[in-house]
C-alpha cells in the first residue's frame, strides 16, 4: 500500500505520519527530513537545497524524483510505504506513478490534512524538532515531557524554515503546487479530512479511510496463497 500524506506546513503530517507508520507497519519517507540530512552533511546537493528551503521555495523534480528513487528502491519498500512531502508537483505525481507501476503496487492513498490558515502560523511558531529522532513536538499543542527537550533526551531545534516571514512564503507556494497534485489524484484516491481535531481524532478518521483498502490487501494475499 502507498499512502501519501498532505496538507499544508504546520497542518500535523509530523504528529500523524509515525502513528501512521507503526499501525501499518510500513516504512515512512518524509523528503523534508532526507533533504535535511543533506544539507547537514553537506553534501552537493545539500548546499543547493540549503539555499532553496532558506527563502520559502521548493527544490526541483529532478532532485526530488532522484532522492524517492534512491529511497523506494531499498527493501524494506517492496510492498509499499507512506510519503510525507511528495509528490510536490504534476511531474513527480508523473514519476510515482510509472515507479509504481514498474513494482506491481497499488494506486495511491492519498490524506489530505485541510487547517486554517491562521492555525497553521500558531502552529508552526511554537514547532520544534528533535535532531536526533527527528519527533516534531509543539510548545501549544503537543508539548514534550520536560521543557526543551525531546522524550528521547536530545535538545529540541526550532527550524530556520518556522520563521513567520518564511511560514507565508510556504503556505503561498504550498497552495500553488499542490493544488494541481491533489486535482491530479481526484476525489476517487484524495480524501480530505479536518485537520483542525484533537489529533487523535484525526487519526481516527485516518484509520477509517484506509482500512477498507487493508482488507482490500488481506484479501489478495489470501487469495495468492490458497
Ligand atoms: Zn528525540
Amino acid at each position: 500500500m502507498i499512502v501519501l500524506l498532505f496538507g499544508p506546513p504546520g497542518c500535523g503530517k509530523g504528529t500523524q505520519s509515525p502513528r501512521i507508520q507503526d499501525w501499518l507497519n510500513i516504512p515512512l519517507i518524509a523528503t523534508g527530513d532526507m533533504l535535511r540530512q543533506e544539507i547537514r552533511a553537506r553534501t552537493r546537493l545539500g548546499r543547493g537545497i540549503d539555499e532553496v528551503l532558506a527563502t520559502g521555495g521548493y527544490v526541483g523534480d529532478s532532485q526530488m524524483n532522484r532522492l524517492l528513487l534512491r529511497r523506494t528502491s531499498q527493501p524494506d519498500c517492496s510492498s509499499g510505504y507512506l510519503i510525507d512531502g511528495y509528490p510536490r508537483t504534476v511531474a513527480q505525481a508523473i514519476f510515482l506513478e510509472r515507479l509504481r507501476e514498474k513494482r506491481g503496487l497499488p494506486s495511491p492513498i492519498v490524506i489530505h490534512l485541510r487547517v486554517a490558515e491562521d492555525m497553521l502560523l500558531t502552529r508552526l511558531s511554537g514547532r520544534r524538532q528533535c535532531a536526533e529522532c527527528k519527533r516534531v513536538h509543539n510548545i501549544y499543542t503537543n508539548p514534550p515531557r520536560r521543557e526543551g527537550l525531546c522524550d528521547c533526551g536530545v535538545p529540541l531545534e526550532e527550524r530556520n524554515d518556522d520563521r513567520p516571514e518564511v511560514v507565508r512564503a510556504r503556505l503561498q507556494l504550498y497552495a500553488e503546487q499542490t493544488n494541481p497534485v491533489l486535482d491530479y489524484y481526484g476525489s476517487r484516491h484524495c480524501h480530505t479530512l479536518d485537520g483542525m481535531r484533537h489529533p487523535d481524532d484525526v487519526f481516527g478518521e485516518i484509520q477509517s479511510v484506509l482500512e477498507p483498502h487493508l482488507v482490500r490487501v488481506r484479501a489478495r494475499h489470501n487469495r495468492v496463497n490458497r
